[in-house]
């Protein structure tokens, strides 16, 4: 099982971290170690000192594909979960900055927590799924899927000319705008379509 995932998907939040709003999909992988499942403890790891949530749209793949085309995408998932892309973000501007790869910053154990899947059939709209994000019960992010500047089936289509996408692979989609730093005590709650999805405490 492979998690991919695609950074600077919605506009809002390239700008807020300064990012150009990218032309293609940004991708980076995050081995099977990093998973966590929603109802576990997130443990704040040591070489960081400023961890960022990222909540997104997680799509479960449920069959076995490549070069897969964007109008029959659709036909490769069934479930979607809320997640978060756990970010060092120290860290990653480090390696920004020199221009390495992020791995370290990104693809940490624990670093993808993924909460319970719901099939798509129950969303009120696949094509606009709406999701939240609450700290210590306060919203701090609130997502559309349809300000996703390359939708789902697209990320399917874009990411399976590249990976071979296999049964059980988990793509995050994304986080929209309001990113920022967890610290130990914290509660993070997801809600997809006004129930809640997971929720994790940092310890
Ligand atoms: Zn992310």
């Amino acid at each position: 099982m492979k998690i991919i995932c695609i950074g600077r998907n919605y506009a809002e939040h390239a700008k807020e971290l300064k990012n150009e709003v990218p032309a293609e999909p940004v991708i980076f992988l995050k081995p099977d170690t990093a998973l966590v499942l929603g109802s576990q403890p997130f443990f704040y790891p040591d070489f960081s000192s400023d961890v960022h949530y990222e909540c997104e749209i997680v799509v479960k793949i449920t069959r076995l594909g490549k070069n897969i085309e964007e109008k029959f995408a659709h036909r490769y998932y069934e479930e979607v979960a809320l997640g978060i892309d756990f970010t060092a973000r120290d860290l990653q501007q480090e390696l920004k900055q020199k221009g390495l790869p992020w791995e370290r910053a990104k693809a940490f154990d624990g670093s993808a927590v993924v909460g319970n899947f719901v099939p798509v059939s129950f969303l009120r709209d696949a094509q606009n799924i709406e999701f939240e994000l609450h700290k210590n019960g306060e919203k701090v992010q609130h997502g559309f899927s349809a300000d996703m500047l390359f939708p789902i089936d697209r990320i399917i289509a874009y990411v399976s000319r590249y990976f071979t996408l296999k049964i059980g692979d988990l793509i995050f989609t994304g986080t929209p705008a309001g990113v920022g730093p967890v610290q130990a005590g914290d509660q993070l709650e997801g809600i997809l379509e006004g129930e809640s999805n997971f929720r994790i405490r940092i310890k």
